[in-house]
């Protein structure tokens, strides 16, 4: 009978590595070494890859791995990460990303008076359509006076 490596605990003769199973858990030959045969398989056989793939996705967003990310997440204080990275260069550009999603289609320089529209209880609809119509004629006049400026 052969013995581990490391352990001197019997293993079987079927044993590339020489090494127990807990001995070869643990050792990062033997873990290159299957990585190394599971991408060669992925790379050959694509449909394999993509059956795993699913495979996996499907585990992972079972109650019981949902819950174990949840523990971990909790174990780790994963939300203080977050809350860290919210320096206040990170607000602001939040803040004028949020400006952006809900005035990106008023002009900049009409924004206050939308703003004035609103708190005068104009509904969003209303108070869109007039500065538009104000920003178009304020640009129509821009036109004449460019042409006439040409003439
Ligand atoms: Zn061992």
């Amino acid at each position: 009978m052969t013995t581990c490596r490391t352990c001197q605990s019997p293993i079987t003769r079927y044993s590339k590595s020489g090494l127990c199973r807990p001995c070869a858990r643990k050792d990062p030959e033997v873990a290159a070494r299957k990585s190394a045969a599971v991408k060669a398989r992925y790379d050959a056989d694509p449909d394999y890859r993509e059956r795993q793939r699913t495979r996996t996705a499907e585990h992972n967003r079972s109650d019981k791995m949902r819950a174990l990310a949840g523990e971990k997440a909790k174990a780790l204080r994963i939300w203080e990460k977050g809350t860290a990275a919210m320096t206040p260069e990170v607000r602001k550009r939040a803040g004028r990303a949020l400006v952006e999603t809900r005035l990106g289609h008023i002009p900049r320089e009409l924004r206050e008076d939308y703003k004035q529209l609103i708190r005068n209880r104009w509904s969003r609809e209303d108070a869109t359509a007039a500065i538009l119509a104000s920003h178009e004629a304020t640009m129509a006049q821009f036109r004449r006076k460019l042409i006439e400026a040409q003439e």
